[in-house]
């Protein structure tokens, strides 16, 4: 059945309920040209005071982060939620996967809200928990799960961690994927990587010095994964076929054209970029490695930066005496991390105040239990650092 170019507009109106986590409040969502927002979750953060404390992603939009009490990276932040134990209330402006880390490691009494269920991630949503059986399934057939260590990236569901945990895995951040690693092959003969390829490419590459043939691709959507049971059996690392809609996109002709535009720049990228970008920049690193990196650089020095424009562009905010620059010239927001608005915000503060306790995110027991196993291999790593 075709629709006419009325219904097909009208159709997208709707929410798909089948794709999304949620899209509506239960409530009034102020608009966004209401001229009083600001006053509005001022008011409402200061009648729930200490009772609540909002974290704030750094991909956030300016109009959220000026109301966190904490920003920082997704691990940052769920440590934030695990050390307070005073507000019962945690606000997370960020998406799905970082307010199910922080439920998981805090404690029963208190909950954990996302202003809108459906500011989810793409690349957590490309490992679902019955695909990574499937491929568990065969790599158990081939005699080799014993010997396999799965290591999955922070930015991925609580059913994925617990996996991990179940089978005797860690996670791991963007800062300290290198450890993870290096402790996975110490205790098996090659890793599972979830679900991000490149982070895991890049440091298997980088770090560790693997060619990038010793790596194979797991694609979800193939049959076996699309390999051969000797592919299989052959790699060091099997990388999951998932990737971050945000750094993905950046390209090796994005970093040659910022070096031909911009005389003396330096390109900074974070790994979740493809291996060329990453391979042809001058520092990689995390989202607080980026921070740091711009922060103490000589004043006058040039930067062209792949990561999320939210927080490239409050970096050249903070840091006018130095030259700051996206690393690609087409907009490049998280759109999933931007659903977080201040109407929404505010929505999700009022409705607090008012005693009506809105988009709980809660992990099932079972599920957090061997998360949280997953989540304290990793903290037991030495020097164990930040993420995404
Ligand atoms: S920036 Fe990438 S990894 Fe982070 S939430 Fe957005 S889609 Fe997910």
């Amino acid at each position: 059945m075709s629709l006419s170019l009325v219904e097909f507009l009208k159709a997208g109106t709707k929410p798909d309920l089948d794709s999304e986590r949620g899209v509506t409040c239960a409530g009034e969502l102020p608009t966004p040209s209401d001229p009083d927002l600001v006053e509005r979750a001022k008011k409402a953060k200061a009648a729930l005071g200490k009772r609540v404390m909002i974290l704030g992603h750094h991909y956030q939009r300016d109009e959220v982060i000026q109301f966190a009490d904490i920003t920082g990276d997704s691990f940052k932040l769920a440590q934030a939620a695990a050390e307070n134990r005073e507000a019962e209330l945690i606000v997370f402006c960020g998406v799905h996967f970082m307010a199910e880390s922080a439920d998981i490691l805090t404690s029963e009494a208190q909950r954990v809200i996302l202003p809108d269920l459906a500011a989810g991630c793409s690349m957590a949503d490309m490992a679902t928990l019955s695909q990574v059986r499937d491929a568990w399934t065969v790599i158990s057939e081939l005699g080799i799960d014993s010997s396999t260590i799965p290591v999955t990236y922070m930015n991925s569901s609580a059913a994925i961690k617990s996996f991990t945990g179940e089978h005797g895995g860690t996670i791991c951040t963007s800062s300290n994927a290198e450890r993870a690693m290096k402790w996975a092959l110490q205790q098996g003969e090659r890793i599972l990587f979830l679900p991000d390829q490149h982070l895991g490419r890049n440091t298997a590459v980088r770090h560790l010095g693997f060619s990038l043939d010793d790596c194979v691709l797991w694609n979800p959507w193939k049959p076996r994964g699309g390999l051969t049971d000797d592919q299989i059996r052959a790699a060091k690392v099997i990388l999951w076929r998932g990737h971050c809609s945000v750094h993905g996109r950046f390209s090796l002709k994005n970093v040659q054209d910022r070096r031909s535009e911009i005389p003396g720049v330096s390109i900074l990228v974070h790994p979740e970029c493809p291996h060329e970008v990453v391979m042809a920049a001058d520092h990689v690193g995390s989202t607080e490695m980026i921070i740091s990196t711009v922060r103490n650089a000589p004043n006058g020095s040039k930067w062209a930066i792949g990561t999320e424009l939210n927080l490239v562009r409050r970096l050249a905010n903070e840091n006018p005496e130095k030259e700051i620059h996206f690393l690609d010239k087409t907009i490049c927001y998280c759109s999933t991390m931007n659903r977080i608005d201040l109407p929404h915000l505010v929505w999700a503060l009022e409705a607090l105040a008012a005693g009506q306790i809105v988009n709980v995110i809660s992990v099932d027991e079972t599920t957090a239990h061997h998360s949280r196993i997953a989540l304290e291999r990793m903290l037991s790593l030495p020097q164990t650092a930040h993420s995404d």
